[in-house]
């Protein structure tokens, strides 16, 4: 059904050097096939909830020390970042990270790399990104160092669809954009999410325009979920309204 959680975060604890106590029980269940977001404001541990799910918390000395993650009924907290993608669980970290001195397409075709199968598949999915993204297609041979932020971001979301993903973990992807921009990227979203099946789970600081396409959302405060519901009741709730909506 719909409503069938594919991914499960139980009331996990992160710290990172041994000392900083940042996300202090978190709990999450996403909807498989919906869009679901995590807000919160500056430092409240959307990344590094993020992070904890794919699994990257090592290089930055954090880890899990409570709780458990499971994905499609797996525990996959000890796997390695590798084997999270193979599960089928991407993500597209903030800043966009494109590599700069590689053309837009070969951006892309590194996002094929965990791929067992053949080229003309690959080929098949660069054109599907090229249908989902117009603007990369035209740009495809520029150096992806020259292009602008709102194609930074586009390329970064292509190359993480070339891993024919099955959930998209979306760091932050309004950052540094102009609104018309935000509104393109979330249009984006909400059409590979309905046309193809992609599961979103996004961290927004943008609270409206990440309510307004998702289906589900959480509030996070200072390491743990203040408040979560149907996007919709959320949009529509006082508090919300007044702390995070700036309307009252
Ligand atoms: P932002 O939008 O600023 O990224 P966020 O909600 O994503 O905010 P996190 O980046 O998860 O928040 O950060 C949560 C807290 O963890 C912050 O107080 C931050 O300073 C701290 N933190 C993040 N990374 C580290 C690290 N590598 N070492 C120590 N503390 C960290």
């Amino acid at each position: 059904t719909e409503t069938d959680t594919v991914l499960e975060v139980n009331n996990i604890e992160v710290i990172y050097n041994h000392v900083i106590l940042v996300l202090k029980g978190v709990s999450l269940s996403v909807p498989k096939g919906g869009i679901t977001a995590l807000l919160g404001g500056n430092g409240a541990g959307k990344t590094t909830t993020l992070k904890a799910v794919s699994n990257l918390l090592h290089s930055e000395r954090g880890e899990v020390t409570k709780g458990n993650i499971r994905y499609n009924g797996e525990r996959i907290q000890d796997l390695g970042p590798e084997e999270v993608v193979k599960r089928g669980v991407i993500q597209v970290m903030e800043g966009r990270h494109c590599f700069e001195h590689l053309t837009v397409e070969e951006n892309l075709l590194t996002g094929a790399y965990t791929r067992g199968d053949g080229r003309g598949a690959v080929s098949a999915d660069l054109e599907m990104v090229y249908d989902y993204f117009p603007r990369l297609k035209e740009r495809r041979g520029s150096q992806a160092g020259y292009t602008s932020g709102g194609e930074q971001q586009m390329v970064a979301i292509g190359r993480a669809l070339m891993s024919r993903p099955e959930t998209i973990l979306l760091d932050e992807p309004s950052m540094g954009l102009a609104p018309q921009l935000v509104e393109q990227i979330f249009g984006i979203v909400k059409r590979l999410n309905e046309e193809q099946g992609v599961t979103f789970l996004l961290a927004e600081q943008n609270t409206n325009v990440a309510l307004r396409f998702a289906h589900k959302g959480y509030i996070l405060e200072n390491g743990r979920v203040v408040m979560d519901g149907p996007a919709k009741d959320l949009l529509e709730n006082p508090d919300v309204k007044e702390f995070y909506l700036g309307v009252s």
